[in-house]
């Protein structure tokens, strides 16, 4: 029974999949592939989830590189459920757990690399989530630098107030982002893992095993918040120094965040072309066809946890009206 059903849903998805010029190509984000479950992180998968996701993608839809796609996409030759797979950030995980999946199910995918995490670093979210997960006591009171007071009881609150304290911070300048979050690990009073991100042998592992890796700038700013002067170099000395641990041309570019208007802005989309790159993913939900901007594709992460569900999702997806650009 249940095979039947997802025939039906990839015949679906073969019906929505458009003809021509208007072949859609459904882009997935991913972000962390974690070792199991973790109650600070509800919202990320699990090696075991990845598994089953990945071996569900291989036998239903036509995963491409990314490169390739791009390219197909231009020509108007992209098959029927056409898909791409994306990371963002550059997780140490994405070498340990998503790349044997991912050779397993010989699927392509492409990393979109914050190159200024590599070999210890670690992002400012992941240093509020980590902080509140040691956290001493039931209460966190950021009162002092303009925040409210959290609950911090148990895992669940310790999850929402992340979530909480993470929103409220996102937008802020850099350096006040960076001011705040040094005072919430100050707080949690203990020695904070430094092995989140990928080491540059991993990442050049992770290239030589046949994937492909994108620019996603140095220290993962909200471009928005910055001059044009200052996003160039974000995006140029990112793209040139993963070139020189690669010695290979870096095409591809993801904008952190990603939410047009919101976290980066029309004109700053012209910095990433001028910087050479060849077209650039955002975070807007959709499929994109060669109708769209090359330089703001949409992504979309099936959120379900149940193989039928985010089966349905995917193929609900392919119906969805296009969205604004
Ligand atoms: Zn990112």
């Amino acid at each position: 029974m249940q095979a039947l059903l997802f025939m039906a849903l990839q015949l679906l998805c073969t019906l929505a999949s458009g003809l021509g010029k208007r072949k859609k190509l459904f882009i997935l984000i991913f972000h962390r592939v974690l070792d199991g479950p973790d109650s600070l992180r509800p919202w990320e998968i699990d090696s075991e989830t990845f598994a089953w996701q990945m071996a569900l993608i291989a036998k239903y839809f036509n995963v491409m590189a990314f490169s390739e796609a791009i390219e197909r996409m231009e020509n108007h030759t992209l098959p029927s459920r056409a898909m791409c797979i994306t990371f963002d950030d550059g997780y140490a995980d994405n070498y340990t757990n998503a790349l044997p999946i991912l050779l397993q199910n010989k699927l392509s995918a492409i990393f979109f690399i914050a190159s200024g995490y590599l070999d210890g670093g670690r992002m400012w979210n992941d240093s509020v989530i980590e902080s509140l997960r040691v956290m001493p006591g039931s209460r966190l009171d950021l009162s002092k630098i303009g925040l409210d007071s959290y609950d911090i009881s148990s895992e669940q609150k310790k999850a929402d107030s992340a979530i909480a304290i993470i929103q409220n911070i996102k937008h802020l300048d850099p350096d006040v982002r960076t001011q705040h979050t040094d005072y919430i690990v100050s707080l949690a009073k203990k020695e904070l893992p430094h092995d989140l991100m990928l080491s540059s042998q991993q990442l050049a592992k992770l290239h030589v095993s046949g994937m492909e890796i994108g620019g996603h700038t140095v220290s993962h700013p909200i471009l928005a918040t910055l001059s044009l002067d200052a996003v160039k170099q974000e995006v140029c000395d990112n793209k040139a120094s993963l070139e020189r641990l690669l010695s290979a041309q870096v095409r591809f570019f993801a904008y952190p965040n990603g939410k047009p208007g919101q976290d980066y802005l029309p004109e700053q989309v012209h910095v990433i072309k001028n910087c050479g790159y060849e077209a650039a993913v955002s975070t807007l939900p959709g499929v994109s066809t060669a109708l769209d901007d090359p330089w703001q594709l949409a992504r979309f992460t099936p959120w379900d946890k149940h193989p039928l569900k985010f089966m349905l999702r995917i193929a609900i997806e392919y119906f969805q009206l296009k969205r604004l650009y």
